[in-house]
């Protein structure tokens, strides 16, 4: 960590917490070995004090905990967890989930605790009448919640009324220069910012596209604007340069990611207006490779077909942002196309239980018509037969 400085700090309005303005979003934690108590450490060790992880982030709370307790670093950092709301069926479900979720973070109290995902202001009000409103009230009494929230994925017009129906402290929001407006968007922004909340910002990178998934042509918008920083610097900078915003969650997939992100944290300064510019012309490339929104969060999986949806689009995405050929090699490698038992969108059985998990509203059994007018032709599932035959016997 030598050289990289401790982050920016910014106030959470209600509380008055000094919270980093880098937050560690913990829903991709690196799948094996001790890396993710590497990224954890180095957050920390930059300044980070504000971890976001949820009930259904594959165990990443259990990780966050153990990792705390093993480094005695609980009081060092505010933990911010979720309710799966969609899995709660009855009051009681609220105490369970709960309860878990203290046991995995060994911890017996949570800072920040929102209503996961909520996806429409009717599927708020499903949760409200099973007592929810009752239940955070016993929960802030015992002192087991600190401050609640909710993260949103739902309409721009859901938006406003979801801050108007409650007291909330603060908010999650999906937010980048691309996405702009986009869900609750700058005007949501905005209006939770006047209530008082403080707003926290989840897909700053959309999932990696901005950072690694560039076309060329806008890398080297960026790079001429200023050859010292990356695109993901830049998509950071564009979000603390809104003074709404108090913490940005980056999900951090090493150590030198969590570095690199946190040295940008440190070096923030304000943009000047004419360089705001440089973003329409990327926005501009970007949006012309960017044809399937999917931020490959997983929310859809697992698919009965065993179909890995994120993985099809990321392709398809690269055939476009890159070039053809990649987005066909990443395609054929992800369905095992010469394996004996390739996996192919064309198994879909159109069942529709990916399109109600998306947090991104794609019409997934639509798209797929698209992608397999791309990569799965008559003419290349023929050739891919004969590799098959000819690989396996
Ligand atoms: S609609 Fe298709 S891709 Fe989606 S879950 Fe069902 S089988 Fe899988
Ligand atoms: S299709 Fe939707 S739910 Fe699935 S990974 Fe992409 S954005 Fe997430």
């Amino acid at each position: 960590m030598n050289g990289v400085g401790r982050v920016q700090y910014r106030v959470d309005k209600k509380s008055g917490n000094k919270l980093s303005a880098l937050g560690l979003g913990c829903m991709r934690f690196p799948p094996v070995g001790q890396e993710a108590e590497r990224v954890i450490l180095a957050a920390i060790n930059g300044g980070v004090n504000y971890f976001d992880t949820a009930y259904i982030y594959p165990n990443s709370e259990k990780t966050l905990g153990s990792v705390l307790k093993k480094h005695n670093l609980r009081e060092s950092v505010f933990i911010a967890t979720k309710m799966p709301i969609s899995m709660c069926k009855k009051y009681e479900d609220f105490d369970r989930f709960f309860d878990e979720q203290l046991r995995r973070l060994q911890t017996d109290f949570v800072d920040y605790y929102l209503m996961h995902n909520v996806l429409s202001f009717s599927q708020w009000e499903t949760i409200r009448n099973l007592g929810i409103e009752k239940w955070i009230a016993q929960k802030k009494e015992t002192g087991q919640i600190k401050h609640v929230g909710f993260s949103f994925h739902g309409s721009g017009d859901d938006f406003p009324k979801m801050l108007d129906t409650y007291d909330w402290e603060f908010c999650l929001i999906q937010y980048n220069y691309y996405d702009e407006n986009y869900q609750a968007g700058k005007n949501g922004l905005r209006l939770a910012a006047e209530k008082g909340l403080s707003v926290m910002v989840m897909e700053p990178l959309l999932g990696g596209r901005l950072a690694t998934g560039l076309p060329k042509k806008a890398v080297d918008v960026f790079a001429k604007a200023n050859p010292e920083k990356t695109p993901a610097n830049w998509a950071l900078d564009w979000l603390w340069n809104h003074p709404e915003i108090t913490v940005v969650l980056s999900g951090m997939s090493s150590a030198k990611i969590a570095e690199e992100n946190i040295r940008a944290a440190t070096k923030f300064i304000p943009f000047e207006e004419n360089e705001l510019a440089v973003f329409s012309d990327v926005k501009n490339i970007f949006a012309e490779s960017f044809k399937v929104k999917c931020t490959g969060c997983n929310y859809c999986l697992p698919c009965p077909k065993d179909i890995n949806i994120p993985a099809r689009f990321a392709a398809y995405n690269a055939s476009y942002a890159q070039n053809y050929f990649a987005g066909v090699f990443m395609y054929f490698v992800g369905m095992g196309a010469i394996s004996p038992n390739p996996i192919s969108i064309r198994s879909c059985t159109s069942c529709g239980k990916c399109e109600k998990a998306c947090p991104q509203n794609i019409p997934i059994r639509t798209e797929f018509k698209k992608v397999a007018r791309r990569f799965e032709s008559l003419p290349m599932r023929a050739a891919l037969k004969m590799l098959r035959l000819f690989k396996n016997g």
